[in-house]
């Protein structure tokens, strides 16, 4: 079988079983078992898959078929530019979240402080902690998750950054692991749990089945971590600390109300490639 033959059958395969963009899974599929990226495809689409690629190929399918997520059968997810690794029990990070990076990125490098102080709430597979740490070589990270899963990849994605001496991990909900820092962060980030249980029929079938639903619902109204979040981030943050978080589709309103109930104001928000506020950054009222 050619590259070019792989591609076309496993398009028409993952087409009849409904997923979204068959054409570029199957692509991708196979760029990941030559471990080439896609332009090899079209540089070489005589080339044939060696007995064990096909055998791999078939196998990778066979689960992709079933939606089951590519990078959880390729073991990693690319973040700002690096490599992390993901498997089952762990959220797959986004490329979104980038934009949520890049905003606690832009305040923290506005700072003039020698040394800062920030937490990541719910860090799943490490990405904003360990990026963060990795693009600003003053910043001291907390990174905290309800997920031992969770943790134990984040812990090992530091080690495979090279960052675990400047990132602590910490286990507990929401604010819980960082008690008693009274006005010691300068910034919090969190890209938390945000889909109403109401909307799981709308949510990927990939999602759905395979990502840790912890990760991904939060209560009936979706709200239940920001809650948390707004009212325990007070007391860590300095008096001018910021706090940045993602945001759901038409998150910005309801997040914001939500947050000027508990005595935050919204700073700014930021819009994502595809035109919805995607970021808010609240500061203390
Ligand atoms: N920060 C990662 C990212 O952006 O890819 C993971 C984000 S994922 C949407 C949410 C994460 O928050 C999951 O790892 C989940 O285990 C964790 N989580 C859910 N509820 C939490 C809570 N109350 N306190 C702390 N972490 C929580
Ligand atoms: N946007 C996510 C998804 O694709 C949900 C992430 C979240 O709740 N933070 O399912």
């Amino acid at each position: 079988m050619t590259v070019k033959e792989a591609i076309q059958s496993a398009a028409q395969y993952l087409g009849e079983r409904n997923l979204r963009a068959p054409r570029q899974d199957a692509e991708l599929l196979v760029a990941s078992i030559l471990e080439q990226d896609r332009t090899f495809l079209y540089t070489y689409p005589e080339r044939r898959l060696s007995p064990s690629q096909k055998q791999l190929f078939h196998q990778w399918l066979a689960k992709r078929g079933e939606h089951y997520p590519l990078q959880y059968l390729r073991g990693r997810q690319e973040f700002y530019g690096r490599q992390f690794w993901v498997r089952p029990g762990v959220f797959i990070p986004r490329p979104e979240t980038e934009l949520v990076l890049e905003t606690a990125l832009a305040l923290l490098r506005e700072s003039r402080s020698k040394q800062l102080f920030a937490a990541d709430i719910g860090t799943g597979s490490g990405c904003i902690a360990i990026t963060l740490a990795r693009e600003e070589p003053r910043v001291l990270v907390t990174a905290t998750d309800i997920s031992g899963d969770a943790l134990q990849v984040a812990h090992r994605n530091a080690e495979l950054h090279r960052c675990l001496d400047r990132i602590e991990f910490r286990a507990g909900p929401t604010l819980e692991p960082l008690k008693g820092r009274h006005s010691y962060y300068h910034l919090i980030v969190s890209n938390p749990p945000y889909v109403s249980h109401l909307e799981k029929k709308s949510v990927d079938i990939s999602v759905n089945r395979y990502e840790p639903s912890e990760a991904v619902f939060a209560g009936k109204s979706g709200q239940e971590v920001y809650r948390r979040l707004f009212c325990e981030a007070k007391s860590v943050l300095r008096p001018q600390g910021k706090l940045v978080v993602e945001l759901g589709c038409d998150g910005k309103e309801s997040v914001s109300r939500l947050a000027r109930k508990n005595g935050w104001v919204l700073n700014d928000s930021k819009k994502d490639l595809a035109g919805r506020d995607r970021c808010a950054i609240f500061h203390q009222g």
